[in-house]
C-alpha cells in the first residue's frame, strides 16, 4: 500500500474534534451528554428565503475575490464598527471559513523554516497550519505577557499570531499590548496575524481593539474573521482576510488555485440578509457573553480558578488541583459524568492543567450542572491523588 506523505503523519489531531466526536458517539449511544465543548455558539435565526436570489448567477462561481456587494458589507461593518478602513476591492476577499483564510495566509508569508510566534493557549489549528507550510510554529508559554515576546524573535521569525479575542480564554487585547505589538512588528519586519473570529463577543463594543486600528495602512497586519461564531453560521463556511492589496494579492492566488470562491448561493443570501441577520444575532451575543460572565462568578464561588479575559463564550478552567492531567480529566468526565469539555493541552503544553468549557450550545441549567460535575471531579481528584501525594513525599 503506498504511504501518505511523512511530513502529514507528523501532523496532529485537532484536539477539540477529537473530544467532541466522544461527544458525538456517546449520544449516538442514546446517552445524555451536557455539552461543553463544541466551538461555536448556538443562536435562534430564521430561514430567509432563497427562491428570489439571483439566477442563474447563484450556480455559478463568483469573483475569486468572492461578491463585491458582500466585500461591501463586511468592509462597512469593519468601518462603521471598529473604524478600520477597508477597501472592498483590493484590500478584502471572501472565503471558506477563517481556517482556511488563516491556511492561505500562512502559506503566503512562511518559507520552509521560518517562524511564527503562537502565544499559548492556541486555538488548535495554528501551530499544525504553520507546520503543514514547513514552517516552525514557536510557542509562547500562557504565563508569558506581550513584553516578553521580543525575547522569542530571532532572524528566522516571520510572524506574530494574536488571536482577539482568544479561544480559549476569552481575553482581549489592551491598547498598551496592541502598542507594543505594533512596535515589534515595525522593529522586526514582521507580520502581525490577527484572528477576530470573536470580535463581536464583547459587551463594551470598545473594549475590542481590532489589529488594523494600529495600522490602518495594513502594512504589517492580515486579519482573518468569520460569520462562523459572529454570526452563529457555522455550517456556511463563510470567513474573510483583509490585508494590503499586495499581501491580499498573494494569498489570493492561493485561494484561486485551492478553491476559486466561496459557494455563491450562500454569498448572494448573506448580502441580502446581511443587517438582519447582524439584528437578530446582536443580542444573542449579549446574552452568551453575560452568561459567562454568570458562570465566571459560578466558579469563583466554587474556588476553581480560570484564566483572565472577558470575551468570547468560552472560560479556560484550571483543573490541576484534581492531579489529573486535561486528557484523563476530560475523559473521566465524559465518561463518567457526561459531561464533555476539551482538554487544555491541545492548546499548549504549557495548558495540561486546563480544560476549555464552551457555554453558548446548552441551556443555563445544564452548564450549571456541568459546572458542577467539573468541580465534583476536581475534588475527587484531589482526594484520591492527596495520600498518594503524601505517600511518594515520605517515601512510601
Ligand atoms: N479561529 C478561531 C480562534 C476559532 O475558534 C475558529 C473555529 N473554532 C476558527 C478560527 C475557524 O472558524 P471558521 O473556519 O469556522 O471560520
Amino acid at each position: 500500500m503506498p504511504r501518505p506523505s511523512e511530513h502529514v503523519q507528523s501532523i496532529t489531531e485537532a484536539m477539540s474534534i477529537k473530544f467532541n466526536g466522544l461527544m458525538y458517539e456517546k449520544k449516538q449511544r442514546g446517552d445524555d451528554v451536557i455539552t461543553l465543548s463544541l466551538g461555536e455558539s448556538f443562536f435562534d435565526i430564521p430561514l430567509f428565503r432563497f427562491d428570489d436570489l439571483p439566477m442563474p448567477a447563484l450556480y455559478h462561481y463568483s469573483h475569486s475575490r468572492g461578491l463585491i456587494e458582500l466585500r461591501t458589507l463586511l468592509a462597512e461593518y469593519y468601518g462603521t464598527r471598529f473604524g478600520v478602513p477597508i477597501d472592498p476591492a483590493s484590500e478584502i476577499f471572501i472565503t471558506c471559513g477563517s481556517k482556511l483564510a488563516l491556511h492561505m495566509v500562512f502559506m503566503a508569508i512562511v518559507d520552509s523554516g521560518d517562524e511564527v510566534l503562537i502565544q499559548e493557549p492556541a486555538w488548535v489549528s495554528y501551530t499544525e497550519q504553520v507546520r503543514l507550510c514547513h514552517g516552525t510554529p514557536v510557542t509562547i508559554p500562557y504565563h508569558a505577557t506581550v513584553a516578553d515576546y521580543e525575547s522569542y524573535i530571532t532572524p528566522r521569525t516571520r510572524a506574530i499570531v494574536v488571536n482577539n479575542p482568544n479561544n480559549p480564554t476569552g481575553r482581549i487585547f489592551t491598547a498598551d499590548e496592541w502598542r507594543e505589538l505594533h512596535r515589534l512588528a515595525e522593529e522586526h519586519d514582521l507580520y502581525i496575524v490577527s484572528d477576530e473570529a470573536y470580535s463581536d463577543y464583547v459587551l463594551e463594543a470598545g473594549d475590542f481593539i481590532p489589529a488594523a486600528a494600529g495600522d490602518p495602512e495594513k502594512a504589517h497586519t492580515i486579519v482573518v474573521n468569520t460569520l462562523s461564531k459572529n454570526y452563529g453560521m457555522s455550517g456556511w463556511r463563510i470567513g474573510y482576510v483583509f490585508a494590503n492589496r499586495e499581501t491580499l494579492g498573494q494569498i489570493l492566488k492561493v485561494n484561486q488555485h485551492l478553491i476559486t470562491c466561496p459557494a455563491t448561493v450562500l454569498e448572494w443570501y448573506m448580502v441580502r440578509h446581511f443587517h438582519e441577520v447582524l439584528a437578530i444575532t446582536a443580542p444573542q451575543i449579549r446574552a452568551v457573553v453575560q452568561r459567562r460572565q454568570e458562570i465566571a462568578r459560578m466558579l469563583d464561588g466554587l474556588g476553581i480558578p480560570y484564566l483572565p479575559g472577558d470575551g468570547t463564550f468560552y472560560l479556560f478552567v484550571n483543573i490541576g488541583a484534581s492531579g489529573l492531567d486535561s486528557v484523563e480529566f476530560c475523559t473521566r468526565l465524559l465518561n463518567e459524568r457526561g459531561v464533555s469539555a476539551v482538554p487544555g493541552i491541545g492548546y499548549g503544553q504549557s495548558c495540561d492543567e486546563f480544560i476549555r468549557v464552551g457555554v453558548g450550545s446548552e441551556s443555563m441549567e445544564r452548564v450549571c450542572k456541568g459546572i458542577e460535575e467539573i468541580a465534583a471531579l476536581v475534588r475527587e481528584g484531589a482526594a484520591s491523588s492527596a495520600p498518594a501525594l503524601a505517600g511518594a513525599a515520605s517515601g512510601v
